[in-house]
């Protein structure tokens, strides 16, 4: 179900025992050849494919598309909240629709900037609700085999308007993707060093950060079907009502 399209009655009339899902992106630069708005687009895209494959079980909301996006800010157009900031917006999108009875929630993100706020917002949260059952992934995680497997460039990963995000806009959006400017980006700090928090403009060019030329809409159909599945698999789990039992 789809909470944007329906009336206060038919959400007051839902099971509360049905999932909460909650995409969130950014308005931030993709390169040269990706639009702003794509981190949101992807995650609303996989969220919207989960709940066509198991309507009575979710209700989505709009994706939420102001990201801590503070580290692509040297590129035009980017929009960012701080990271308090946006830890305030999901912890009041959750404790809005708690205060509606609704206690399970499943945050599917789309802006690597989000992960470590979502976390923030997501622990303080069920340090005052206990009861609630909360949980924030990566949409991307559960395409990690997919990526690994269809990627050619040397990257096996997910990084930014790279071989597997310009894929899955292309097998998405294909009207949103510049294919003629598609380029290979990513700088490397000279000595190497594994620590330094950054800003985009010094480990990019143009922005991106893999190798996009070697996109393709297979590609990215490969890994889209991998992470809807792993999301559908997700939210079967905390609708049917997860316990902790024995020892690991
Ligand atoms: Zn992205």
């Amino acid at each position: 179900m789809i909470l944007a399209d329906m009336t206060w009655k038919e959400v007051e009339a839902l099971d509360r025992n049905t999932v909460v899902l909650i995409p969130t992106g950014s308005l931030e630069q993709h390169g040269a050849h990706l639009p702003l708005l794509t981190d949101t687009l992807l995650a609303t895209g996989v969220a919207s494919a989960v709940e066509q494959r198991i309507p009575s079980k979710v209700l989505m909301t709009p994706g939420v598309w102001l990201g801590a996006s503070g580290h692509h800010l040297n590129f035009a157009g980017t929009c960012s909240a701080s990271v308090a900031g946006y830890c305030e917006a999901i912890t009041a999108i959750i404790e809005s629709l708690a205060r509606h009875r609704f206690h399970r929630f499943l945050v599917v993100n789309g802006h690597g900037g989000n992960n470590s706020p979502n976390d923030v917002a997501l622990r303080a949260l069920k340090e005052k609700n206990s009861n609630l059952t909360l949980g924030h992934v990566g949409y991307y995680v559960y395409g990690e085999k997919a990526i690994a497997e269809v990627m050619e460039g040397p990257d096996k990963g997910i990084q930014h308007a790279c071989e597997a995000e310009t894929s899955l806009m292309m097998h998405l959006h294909p009207d949103k993707v510049r294919t003629s400017l598609l380029r290979n980006d990513g700088l490397r700090t000279d000595p190497p060093t594994k620590s330094l928090v950054k800003m985009w403009d010094e480990v990019s060019e143009e922005g991106s950060l893999g190798y996009a030329t070697l996109a393709s809409a297979s590609k990215g159909k490969t890994i889209f079907e991998a992470c809807v599945a792993g999301v559908v698999g997700e939210v079967e789990a905390i609708h049917q009502g997860v316990v902790y039992v024995g020892i690991f």
